[in-house]
């Protein structure tokens, strides 16, 4: 059974929408060492709180998990420990039994687990970039369905109609 790894962060939820818009609002540019900063301070229980799922996100993992077709795990960079602990309670809420693995954000998601023939649905490119050259099947999350060089869904269960 292939690996499937599933990027949280505005492909579960949208907490991108919410944390660049915090940030924009801050002040805050995205020189890399201010922009970590901002993020590690994030009150991460209150800003999943405020989330909504993307597209249907939950649903559409169950359709995965029910076709028994991959080992499937939500793969997500954190830049603190309470952002990991927060987002493994409320994955944990919907999926009981779903592996979770937090990488911290300066290290390549590539570089934690074994990308070689697993699949990767992220929406950052960066991130899909490492996960080809490591071998990895990469899949671009992208609401306006744009794949920037790689197989594109919004929908989280449409990986079944393209693996
Ligand atoms: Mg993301």
């Amino acid at each position: 059974m292939k690996n499937l790894y599933i990027d949280f962060d505005g492909v579960v939820v949208n907490s991108t929408n919410i944390t660049y818009q915090m940030a924009k609002e801050n002040g805050i540019r995205e020189d890399y060492t201010n922009y970590l900063e901002f993020f590690q301070n994030l009150n991460w229980s209150e800003i999943l709180n405020r989330c909504s799922q993307v597209n249907n996100s939950y649903a559409e993992i169950q359709k995965i998990l029910n076709s028994g077709r991959f080992n499937t795990s939500i793969l997500t960079h954190v830049t603190s420990i309470h952002e990991a602990e927060a987002k493994i309670k409320l994955i944990n809420k919907y999926f009981p039994d779903m592996n979770i693995i937090v990488v911290p954000k300066s290290i390549s998601k590539a570089k934690v687990v074994n990308a070689k023939g697993a699949i990767l649905i992220d929406d950052f490119v960066p991130n899909l970039n490492e996960w080809h050259e490591a071998g990895g099947i990469s899949i671009r999350f992208d609401l306006d369905m744009d794949g920037k060089g790689y197989p594109v869904i919004d929908h989280l269960s449409d990986v079944l109609e393209i693996v």
